[in-house]
């Protein structure tokens, strides 16, 4: 079975999202990034997996307005745009990490 990873800590930035793993491990997610990484039926298709998500309508300064955990598996955030359907699993953000080492094994799969 899949463990589910748990962050220590999250924190709402204007601009980011920073989950710490765990003491050696720190994640900093730019808002827009994260924004455009919605899975949410509204953002992808749940069919194709394509996205229906336009990049360009996202602005370069949207910012997390809100944050709650689902359950102990997810976050939900809720946008400056006003999207709040979206729910980012652990899982999902743990392979989204953006940090030095995760970007360096993303690399290598
Ligand atoms: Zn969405
Ligand atoms: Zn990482």
């Amino acid at each position: 079975m899949k463990q589910i990873p748990i962050p220590e800590r999250i924190h709402r930035g204007a601009r980011e999202i920073v989950i710490t793993w765990d003491k050696n491990h720190t994640g900093t997610y730019p808002a827009r990034e994260l924004r455009l990484s919605c899975q949410c039926a509204a953002c992808v298709d749940e069919l194709t997996r394509l996205p229906l998500l336009d990049a360009d309508t996202i602005r370069a300064d949207i910012s997390p307005v809100a944050m709650s955990l689902v359950g102990n598996y997810a976050i939900k955030i809720e946008w400056s745009d006003g999207h709040d359907t979206g729910i980012y699993a652990f899982d999902l953000l743990l392979a989204l990490c953006p940090c030095p080492k995760c970007a360096e094994s993303h690399d290598h799969e």
